[in-house]
């Protein structure tokens, strides 16, 4: 029986495992794939209070050495259920006390025939973790927000060419990042636009991009998918409320509507999801746990 079940290793969860375990309280961390979540993608954390510039990947796996070095259990395996004290993997069972649900978002697909089976193949979700393989070739990166644009400046610095497809003319990307990407030469906009079409079956090998009706064919051997992020939380909903978009209910930001089940982080209903409210949110979800459950 472990005290604290967290469900995810990004900021949020491996915070609430660093306070957990500084309270010698017995911890479990569950992952399904990577640890770290989204922040691993980003290239240069700048806002993050105390830490300037450094790399998501750096700051992840520093967050997860000292998780490790404080005595947290870190197991990848992916959650499929839970019920009232007990957390069901694809492998196994385990119980606990208390169970935190830090589970952040996943990538937004953009819904295309061949886009699951051409993961890995030509279609990516992080140019960080990827770009290198795409050395002198032509890319695309589609999306408006900030992660589609800061993908689109790492790649210009690897990659021959890259077309930024996005569906509307203006960005919800910082003005900043969008002046860095107009002073590259190699760095295409393809505006008011959607990608309709994955060409290739062992590789992608193009894609059909729609303008205002008239479908073109390019020619790229890769694409970076941006689009945002989406919650994946329909199997706790027997424990947790979710509203209309997926994301899980909580009155203080904490408690979820079942006992001893805590919510922290991106996956919750909140108004700011960034790196520092992150990792506030895993503080506060297992201080608040294990004062409940009588420390
Ligand atoms: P985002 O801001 O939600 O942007 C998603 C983009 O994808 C939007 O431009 C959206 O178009 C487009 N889109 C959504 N669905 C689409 C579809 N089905 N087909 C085509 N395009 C689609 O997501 P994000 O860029 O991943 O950023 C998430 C959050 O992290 C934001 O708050 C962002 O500022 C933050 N972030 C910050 C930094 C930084 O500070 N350095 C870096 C990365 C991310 P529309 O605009 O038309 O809706």
């Amino acid at each position: 029986m472990y005290d604290i079940i967290i469900i995810g290793a990004g900021p949020a969860g491996l915070t609430a495992a660093i306070y957990a375990r500084r309270a010698a309280k017995k911890v479990l961390v569950l992952e399904a794939k990577n640890y770290g979540g989204q922040i691993i993608n980003t290239l240069d954390i700048a806002n993050y209070p105390g830490s300037s510039h450094i790399t998501g990947f750096d700051f992840a796996t520093n967050l997860y050495n000292q998780t490790k070095d404080l005595g947290a259990e870190i197991v990848f395996e992916k959650v499929i259920d839970i019920n009232d004290k007990e957390v069901i993997t694809d492998k196994n069972k385990y119980n606990a006390k208390a169970i935190i649900i830090a589970t952040g978002l996943e990538n937004r697909k953009l819904g295309l025939d061949n886009e699951f089976e051409l993961v890995g193949k030509g279609i990516s979700y992080c140019a960080t973790c990827d770009g290198g393989f795409y050395k002198g070739k032509t890319v695309a990166v589609v999306g408006g927000g900030n992660t589609a644009l800061e993908d689109a400046l790492y790649l210009s610095n690897i990659v021959n060419k890259v077309y930024l497809i996005h569906r509307r003319d203006t960005f919800r990307a910082d003005q900043k990042n969008l002046e860095e990407l107009k002073k590259k030469d190699n760095v295409e906009f393809i505006l008011n636009s959607n990608v309709v079409k994955l060409n290739g079956t062992d590789r992608l090998e193009s894609i059909d991009v729609d303008t205002n009706g008239n479908i073109n064919t390019i020619e790229v051997s890769g694409l970076f998918i941006a689009v945002g992020h989406v919650p994946n939380n329909e199997m706790f909903d027997n424990m947790v409320d979710l509203d209309e978009r997926g994301y899980i209910k909580s009155e203080d930001g904490i408690h979820t509507r079942s006992k001893n089940v805590y919510v922290a982080g991106d996956t919750r209903v909140k108004t700011l999801r960034q790196l520092v409210t992150a990792t506030s949110d895993g503080a506060l979800a297992a201080t608040t746990a294990m004062r409940e459950l009588g420390r």
